[in-house]
């Protein structure tokens, strides 16, 4: 899953993508509404982390161009003020959740699990497809019960698969919603992440649709 975050303090903004990649996300930053607009305009983020006081544009008006254009991902945002005025603002723009500050960067990571989950269609926090279960919420992942141990990287990949079940993903959809924008989509790295995953919960789970893409589908389905 790629996270936009759009933060104009530094260290905030680097304490937020730290936490967000050391649970399983890619992460791309902003600095400012202008810059954060755009990305979010034109990638295709799972979810957004939106500070409300911005310089060039602020979070209002970058949710409200979002939601004009059609960009319906969950957008979780920040608030310095706390004043319901402000939060209003927020969710008249199209604000899925806010936070005011200061947050524990810990209610971040889970705030933008549910999110993500619930805008996917899933309302449990665990997801099953045949013997694999992913808990959204730990990370853990288990084949008929066993724990199975992932990389960052293996996690985001299979996390994405479970969170929609049955659809055929292009590699590029895939190699968007994984990895953040300085990934480079010529390499193979993919390939043999799919690899990886499919020798650790079963190669069945993830089958290769020709030309087309990729598909989790449970091991017995046809
Ligand atoms: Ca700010």
């Amino acid at each position: 899953m790629r996270i936009l975050v759009v933060e104009d303090e530094p260290a905030l903004a680097l304490r937020l993508q730290q936490t967000l990649e050391a649970a399983g996300f890619a992460v791309d930053l902003a600095y400012d509404g202008e810059d954060g607009w755009h990305l979010g305009d034109t990638e295709p983020y799972d979810a957004a982390v939106l500070d409300l006081g911005l310089p060039k544009l602020d979070g209002v008006g970058v949710l409200g161009r979002w939601r004009e254009s059609g960009r319906t991902m969950p957008v979780l945002v920040l608030t310095a003020r706390g004043r319901w005025s402000d939060k209003m603002a927020g969710f008249n723009a199209g604000a899925d959740d806010y936070l005011t500050k200061p947050f524990e960067l810990e209610e971040v990571v889970y705030r933008l699990r549910a999110l993500i989950r619930r805008a996917a269609g899933h309302a449990q926090p665990e997801l099953a497809c045949g013997p694999v279960r992913l808990d959204t919420n730990s990370g853990r992942v288990s084949v008929d019960g066993q724990t199975v141990q992932l990389t960052a990287q293996e996690f985001r990949i299979l996390a994405y698969f479970m969170h929609h079940p049955g659809r055929v993903v292009s590699r590029t959809e895939l190699t968007e919603h994984v990895y953040d924008r300085h990934f480079d989509n010529d390499s193979n790295v993919l390939e043999v992440m799919l690899g990886r995953i499919r020798k650790k919960v079963g190669a069945e789970l993830i089958r290769t649709v020709r030309g087309q893409g990729y598909r989790l589908a449970e091991p017995d389905a046809p």
